[in-house]
């Protein structure tokens, strides 16, 4: 069901419920006040037909006064009985109307309470008049003719209304509705118009201030960084294509020359080792492009491996050692650390692996005597791991973007590399819910701080 058409019966259901309790309301209050009148009335009349029947006679229990109509009535069709402190019928003014309830209202009147009972369409009253020493019960009962007829009309008048405020409250409701609900319209007839090819359309904010402006500001907010995300996306793809199309090229080069005549045993070695270096740095890259795509799609992650930072520093330097003999990489603990639970995060190894590989092969290939320092410590519940080096360092202006993939310092241009490194490092130590900084000074080194947050043992109970 449509909004508008929801809102619209919702305002057509309370609109009836307060009519209809409205008009319940005046409908019970203007019987009650007939009825009060009515009877006051009848009351006042019953009273004084009393006094004149019992005041011109002596009163003798053993004579019924009179029967008929020699009091003007001022009711429709009213009539009077008087009985005696001993029921003895002493006035009725028309003997062929009879009393079913008699009984009832001899006995409660006799315990000097009034009764309001109706018969047929008559409304009964029963009350008591004192003459002297006697008591007389006093039965007066009419119709309300004028008084139930003024009710029925007003019924009428009630239900009418009460229709016609129903037809009101749905045609209000449907036009109020839809005024509110057109800044809503507007934004999603935009948003119909928004496609990948048109990201740079906006929808209308109105004021910005009310729910609707806040909700278009929002939704503008997320296709600002859908544009940008989408650009990143396309460069990305434009710069892995870059980097993987070029040792491709290389190998496609080198295998045409080889071919094109006859060589020796040597020179077929060296070119397919040429070719099989750029095999591996394909493997390389195309590896590296599947982990961001994976670290990235993970997001921060609940990792419930626990690993010591120590023996995956130490693994890593053997690893870079293996292919890079010439590296020096010096694994310092701080002093402080005085329990090897300090030392405990929880990970994925292998991805820490790849981070803390990175910065250590970054920090030997980008500095003259190819050394690294890492030192780790604990501190507050972190570890803290600082890599170190003296080498070229990085230009102020590069080190904002150098965690964007393929971004490379300008001073690192002569140096093997894509640019892929730091961004995975980035993604990965952000998925380990850890943070990264680097502070450098072109030609003074660099230094790399990595915090992850530790995870000590429980304690022993
Ligand atoms: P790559 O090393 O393959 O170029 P990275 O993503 O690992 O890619 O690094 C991005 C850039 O950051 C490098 O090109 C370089 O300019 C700069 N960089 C990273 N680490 C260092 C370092 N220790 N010393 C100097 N420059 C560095």
């Amino acid at each position: 069901m449509q909004i508008r058409t929801r809102l619209t019966l919702q305002f057509l259901l309370i609109g009836s419920i307060i009519m209809i309790v409205a008009s319940t309301a005046i409908y019970y209050f203007s019987a009650d006040f007939r009825r009060d009148e009515f009877y006051n009335i009848l009351r006042s009349r019953a009273v004084s037909i009393a006094k004149l029947v019992l005041d011109s006679y002596e009163y003798n229990p053993n004579r019924i006064l009179r029967t008929g109509t020699e009091y003007p009535s001022k009711l429709t069709d009213e009539k009077y009985i008087i009985l005696s402190y001993n029921n003895d019928t002493i006035y009725i003014s028309d003997r062929f109307w009879v009393l079913h309830e008699m009984n009832t209202i001899t006995g409660l009147v006799n315990s000097d309470k009034e009764v309001f009972l109706k018969q047929d369409e008559y409304e009964v009253l029963g009350t008591t008049h004192a003459t002297g020493l006697y008591k007389f019960v006093v039965v007066g009962a009419a119709i309300d003719k004028d008084g139930i007829l003024h009710l029925k009309k007003l019924r009428t008048i009630l239900i009418v209304v009460c229709l016609i405020s129903l037809i009101l409250f749905s045609i209000a409701g449907w036009f109020y509705s839809g005024r509110a609900l057109k800044p809503i319209s507007d934004v999603v007839e935009k948003v119909d118009e928004i496609s990948i090819t048109s990201l740079h359309l906006r929808v209308p904010e109105g004021n910005g201030v009310d729910e609707i402006g806040r909700l278009a500001g929002t939704f503008n907010r997320m296709l600002e960084r859908l544009e940008t995300s989408f650009a990143m996306q396309k460069n990305f793809i434009a710069n892995a294509s870059h980097e993987l199309r070029t040792p491709l090229t290389s190998i496609n080069g080198q295998l045409e020359v080889l071919m094109m005549k006859d060589r020796t045993t040597d020179e077929y070695k060296s070119s397919l080792g040429s070719v099989l270096e750029d095999i591996k740095s394909l493997i390389d890259l195309s590896n590296r492009l599947l982990l961001i795509a994976r670290t990235s799609a993970e997001g921060p992650s609940k990792y419930s491996v626990r690993l010591r930072i120590d023996e995956i520093l130490w693994q890593s330097r053997e690893e870079i050692k293996k292919f890079n003999p010439g590296y020096h990489i010096n694994i310092l603990p701080d002093k402080s650390l005085t329990d090897s639970d300090q030392m405990i995060v929880k990970g994925d190894e292998y991805l820490l692996k790849v981070a803390v590989s990175n910065i250590m092969d970054n920090g030997c290939k980008y500095s003259p005597d190819n050394k690294v320092d890492v030192r780790f410590r604990y501190s507050d519940k972190w570890i803290e791991l600082i890599f170190e080096d003296k080498g070229i360092g990085i230009r102020a202006e590069d080190t904002e973007r150098i965690f964007e993939p393929f971004q490379r310092g300008e001073n690192a241009i002569s140096y093997t590399g894509t640019g892929i490194g730091l961004s995975l490092v980035n993604q990965i130590i952000k998925n380990h819910n850890g943070t990264i900084k680097i502070s450098s000074q072109v030609g003074n080194g660099t230094k790399v701080i990595i915090m992850l947050p530790a995870t000590p043992c429980p304690a022993q109970g």
